[in-house]
């Protein structure tokens, strides 16, 4: 078997012209312009890259964004000012603020500043409990990103054996809950499970996000399931490649994503989807 390659560039940009679409009508039709702010602390250069990213997309998307880049040493008390004055704002749809924080800064209290219907990143203790629920005013970026692409690829979940490898708040957690959500039996492993390799052998859909790269070898991978790699790793070489043996584990697989070019590309698009459906709302639309 060879697996069929995800494209997740494509799934991407196809949403992303359906956004700039939407994003057209709110403003012709509604008179709204949807906005995000994104608050970037310090100097951290991957971070930098982030958020130009993220900007860049808003662009391209019609979308207006407003960068606040605040000094390393800001005091929370000025970054948390920051963010009411942001909340206040109509004009702001979506707050973003880029992590990681400096470390005089307690990164839940910032979070569980923003007002639950601007935080377009899904980091709030109220939407991260609402996974649980199943009902978050906005789910996290990557793992919904996952969600969207296993939709698109008319993915089965329900009654899926779901294995999902990692459990950090942002991904492998959130990730978990959205399946299990749509009737999934799910399974999560970390760095302290013990012979990863009988639980991932037992996947129908399997997640990986632990940032280890090769870590799921072909010998891992159930004959047929479909392998979806969150991972992202540079290489000592420069290479950027995920935690799954992409060339060997293809032959195994029914249907893998790449790295680059599976689930990166999803991420940004979810951030424009969720900032898109936050202006939406207040325009009365109760979009997907
Ligand atoms: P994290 O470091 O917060 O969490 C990693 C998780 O993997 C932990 O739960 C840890 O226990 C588990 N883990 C580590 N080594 C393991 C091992 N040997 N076996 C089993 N589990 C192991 O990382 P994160 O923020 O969740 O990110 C995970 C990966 O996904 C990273 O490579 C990151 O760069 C990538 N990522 C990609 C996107 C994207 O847009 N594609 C977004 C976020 C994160």
């Amino acid at each position: 078997m060879t697996a069929r390659i995800i494209d997740g560039k494509a799934v991407a940009r196809k949403l992303r012209e359906e956004y700039a679409s939407r994003v057209q009508t709110l403003k012709g039709e509604h008179g709204i312009d949807p906005g995000i702010a994104v608050i970037l602390v310090g100097d951290n250069a991957a971070s930098q890259v982030y958020v130009r990213n993220k900007i860049r997309a808003c662009q391209e998307t019609g979308i207006r964004s407003e960068l606040f880049h605040m000094p390393a040493d800001t005091p929370e008390s000025q970054l948390l000012a920051r963010i009411d004055a942001l909340n206040a704002d109509p004009h702001v749809h979506g707050i973003l603020v880029q992590l990681p924080l400096p470390q005089h800064i307690d990164v839940s209290q910032v979070l569980e500043r923003i007002a639950v219907d601007k935080d377009v990143d899904g980091f709030h203790l109220y939407n991260v409990g609402g996974l649980v629920t199943g009902n978050t005013v906005f789910p996290p970026c990557t793992p919904y990103g996952v969600q969207k692409l296993l939709e698109h690829e008319n993915v089965k979940i329900e009654g899926q054996n779901v294995v999902v490898v990692g459990a950090s708040n942002i991904v492998g957690k959130p990730m978990a809950l959205m399946l299990m959500q749509q009737d999934a039996t799910v399974c999560i492993c970390h760095k302290k499970t013990r012979d990863l390799g009988q639980f991932t052998l037992l996947a129908d859909i399997l997640v990986v996000a632990a940032g280890v790269p090769g870590l799921i070898v072909p010998q891992m991978v159930k004959t047929g399931a479909v392998v979806i790699d969150v991972g992202i790793n540079r290489l000592p070489d420069g290479r950027l490649v995920g935690d799954v043996d992409f060339e060997g584990v293809r032959k195994k697989a029914s249907l893998i994503s790449p790295v680059p070019g599976g689930v990166g590309p999803m991420t940004i698009t979810m951030l424009l989807h969720n900032t898109l459906i936050s202006a939406e709302r207040i325009a009365g639309i109760i979009g997907d």
